[in-house]
């Protein structure tokens, strides 16, 4: 195991709460046996569904349903589990989960059941957070994405690259050792180089898939921005429509202010519409401005729409002054809307210096290419589907492997210091293994499971 399995069992809600068919409560800890023949009578089979009653204090049925155990090691957790399939009551629920705490059990906390897999070594840290992105995902490309992280495809590309790292720290330390002994430089050889740069490329090809991976997991935050009349409330409802999978309204930040969720080709779009501000949205209106700016701050990218019939207007270009390089990373893109009045040809241009989209929210041409370009800004210009979701986190740390191995190719064509380069490749293997939880702190550990929700 990676640490201290905690001796307690804890018990939780698995399934969604609420009202439902059947509700699963998890139960995981070295309790498990006995709490389990307390509450049923008798111990299941492992890995067998049976039936059974749920018996209070007073042996009266709680509620009747699906027993499963799983012995330690092969459960999810590592440890003793059983799942309770009883109706989907939160009553119910909560009388059972009373009964187990009553039997010994606690309450289990955010990610407890994914970090104590973790620890058992049942699932590497970003197998455990895929398993969060999967539940959050917000549409099926990243579900999908996420399942197959989870099933691996992350952690198994990330391992390989270990291995090639140790096997070079192996080879390039036996050079050390033996310098330039029997008309063999070992380090000068061109091996040790070979090896390197083809562990680099493999790096990059990684970190590519990981971008991308990250971009579906994450999605793009977008807020349209324009002067009255442009045509911002119909731009929203076009890209809404086009994607029929998901579309809802939630609540936004600012009584003014309308998100939707919607999904360009699996890549999640969170779009803002300051249309509420239409009235206040004057470049003079400071209250507008500076809610407009509130969101624009949390933003991936503004979409500055404007009348193609028009042209960039003054009361445009005072809203490019107002919003371009606003927050830190996002950009402009303006959006030159009714194409179809204007008898311009739609599609990606340059509008006053500014990357741009001519499109007609009314006919719909000019929206392929404004999804490419969505698309672009997210990193994900081939259609193609991640392979597996990451986090900004992997990418960091896949970032700093990479710094380590141009280090080490530095010291090694230019100092010749083995020893060096040994030391850079340790560091890279060091960051990568902070992807999978080979090498952590505390802190991380906390963080990440931290943020998952109860019973996962
Ligand atoms: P907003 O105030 O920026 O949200 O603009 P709206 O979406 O409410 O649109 C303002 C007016 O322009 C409405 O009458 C729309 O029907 C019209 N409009 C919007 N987009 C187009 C377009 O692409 N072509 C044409 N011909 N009219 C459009
Ligand atoms: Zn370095």
């Amino acid at each position: 195991g990676r640490g201290q399995p905690s001796g307690d069992t804890i018990a939780a809600l698995a399934s969604g709460a609420g009202q439902a068919g059947v509700a699963v409560i998890r139960i995981s800890g070295p309790a498990v046996p006995e709490i389990v023949t307390d509450l049923i009578g008798r111990l299941p089979r492992p890995r067998y569904a049976v039936l059974a009653a749920f018996f209070d204090d007073q042996e009266q049925a709680i509620d009747k349903g699906l027993v499963l155990y799983f012995p330690a090691p092969a459960s999810f957790t590592g440890e003793h589990v059983a799942e309770l399939h009883g109706h989907g009551s939160p009553i119910l629920v909560d009388l059972l989960l009373q009964r187990l705490v009553a039997l010994g059990a606690r309450l289990a906390g955010p990610g407890e059941f994914s970090q104590r897999a973790f620890l058992n070594d049942k699932l590497s840290l970003d197998q455990a957070e895929a398993i969060a992105d999967a539940i959050a995902a917000k549409s099926a490309v990243t579900a999908r994405a996420a399942v197959r992280a989870v099933e691996g495809a992350f952690a198994d590309e990330i391992e390989a690259l270990v291995a090639e790292l140790t096997a070079l720290r192996v080879y390039t330390e036996a050079a050390i050792d033996f310098p330039d002994e029997e008309d063999v430089n070992f380090l000068g050889d061109g091996q040790i180089l070979g090896r390197l740069d083809a562990i680099a490329t493999d790096l990059a090809a990684l970190r590519r898939a990981a971008g991308q991976g990250a971009g579906f997991r994450d999605g793009l935050r977008v807020v349209i921005v324009g002067r009255p009349n442009v045509g911002k409330s119909s731009l929203l409802n076009r890209l809404a429509r086009r994607d029929s999978a998901i579309v809802t309204d939630i609540a936004g930040t600012t009584r003014d202010v309308l998100t939707e969720q919607l999904s360009i080709d699996g890549l999640p779009l969170t779009l803002i519409d300051t249309a509420g501000l239409r009235d206040t949205l004057d470049p003079v209106e400071a209250e507008g401005v500076r809610r407009a700016r509130a969101e624009i701050d949390t933003a991936d990218r503004v979409l500055l729409v404007i009348d193609d019939t028009a042209g960039l207007t003054r009361d445009d270009q005072a809203l490019i002054d107002e919003f371009a390089n606003l927050a830190s990373g996002s950009g402009l893109t303006l959006i030159a809307n009714k194409s179809d009045l204007s008898g311009q040809c739609p599609g990606a241009c340059e509008i006053g210096g500014l990357p741009g989209v001519r499109v007609s929210a009314h006919s719909g041409e000019g929206f392929e290419a404004l999804g490419q370009h969505l698309k672009h800004l997210a990193g994900l210009d081939d259609q193609a589907e991640p392979v597996f979701v990451a986090r900004r986190r992997h990418l960091t740390a896949l970032d700093a492997a990479a710094r380590h191995l141009v280090d080490a190719r530095q010291v090694l064509t230019v100092d010749a210091a083995g020893d060096l380069v040994a030391e850079e490749l340790r560091l890279a293997q060091n960051a990568l293994g902070e992807i999978t939880g080979r090498v952590t702190s505390d802190d991380l550990l906390g963080e990440i499971f931290s943020s998952f929700c109860i019973g996962k």
